[in-house]
């Protein structure tokens, strides 16, 4: 009867433009949500996004030296001894005296982990490009970055080993939210590190001034207080001076203000950055094909002793 009633009400209801709001018989609740994750923290627009923008007046940059760390004890040595200042001579400084062995995974390679690499930019990232040099040659970082990854995945196909391609779109932009949210949202049987390839650049008047000739060579940056980080980081910096002959510019990680892709993976992570682009000698090495596949088989060895070893 009391539905009955209910009926006549909506007809008239409707009858008069007057749509019943009311469900004629309860819905149940949906149910509850699960309680949100809690959110990464929040990407600053302005803040540095590799070691390019890290300036002279931001916190202490804390360069780490292996041998003063007593954690490490483990076997990764790092050779820290500084290597001649610059010759006039421009032409590229790879170490192939004593260069590495081909990088060979061996019979009894085992996946350890699913390894997170980003390439760092976009086409559409600002700045982040060297001088135009008087044959019109330019290297933009982007362009860089992508190539020696384009690279790395090569040999990783090869040799079998898992990886997760963050970026694979070249128009884009920094993208900094995106690139840590699809490496923390993938998933993956295997635990999961993160690398992040990149190009530097010294402090100059503007683009299209170079960077005191001193300021060169490879560091890579890891999370402060991460010793996982820390020991993949030196696993990566040493294969990448071992296989370039590069001025060591070794481990470094920042106190406060860390990269938001350092900070907000939920992995270890490390950026490795390969010379700086807008010092006139280093620029000369990484505009050419040698110097790239040497940095790329740097980031292969090192992939494969962590896959073996461990962090
Ligand atoms: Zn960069």
């Amino acid at each position: 009867m009391k539905e009955f009633l209910q009926a006549i009400t909506d007809i008239i209801a409707v009858f008069f433009g007057d749509a019943p709001e009311r469900p004629r018989t309860p819905q149940p609740l949906p149910p509850a949500l699960p309680p949100a994750a809690p959110l990464p923290p929040v990407a600053d627009p302005n803040e540095p996004q590799d070691a390019g923008e890290v300036q002279a007046s931001d916190d202490p940059v804390v360069v780490s030296h292996e041998a003063e760390d007593p954690r490490v004890t483990d076997g990764h040595e790092f050779d820290a001894d500084p290597l001649p200042p610059p010759s006039e001579d421009t032409s590229i400084e790879l170490n192939n005296g004593d260069t590495p062995g081909p990088v060979n995974p061996g019979p009894e390679y085992r996946a350890r982990y699913m390894w997170c690499i980003d390439n760092g930019h976009g086409s559409l990232t600002a700045g982040k490009r060297s001088p135009v040099l008087p044959d019109g040659r330019q290297l933009l970082e982007f362009e860089f970055n992508r190539d020696v990854a384009r690279r790395i995945f090569d040999k990783l196909d090869d040799l079998g080993v898992p990886y997760f391609n963050v970026i694979p779109e070249v128009e884009v932009g920094n993208l900094l939210l995106e690139r840590v949210d699809r490496a923390n949202r993938l998933s993956s049987a295997l635990p999961k590190l993160f690398l992040s390839i990149h190009g530097n650049a010294g402090p100059a008047p503007s683009l299209q001034d170079f960077t005191d000739d001193s300021v060169r060579g490879i560091e890579t940056w890891f999370y402060h207080g991460s010793t996982q980080g820390r020991n993949l980081a030196a696993v990566f910096q040493r294969q990448l001076i071992a296989r370039t002959g590069f001025k060591n510019r070794h481990l470094r990680s920042k106190v406060t203000g860390q990269f938001y892709v350092l900070r907000a993976t939920r992995m270890p992570a490390i950026l490795t950055e390969n010379g700086f682009y807008n010092n006139r000698f280093d620029l000369a090495a990484m505009l050419t094909d040698e110097f790239r596949q040497a940095i790329a088989d740097a980031h292969v060895a090192a992939i494969l002793e962590v896959d073996r070893e461990g962090i």
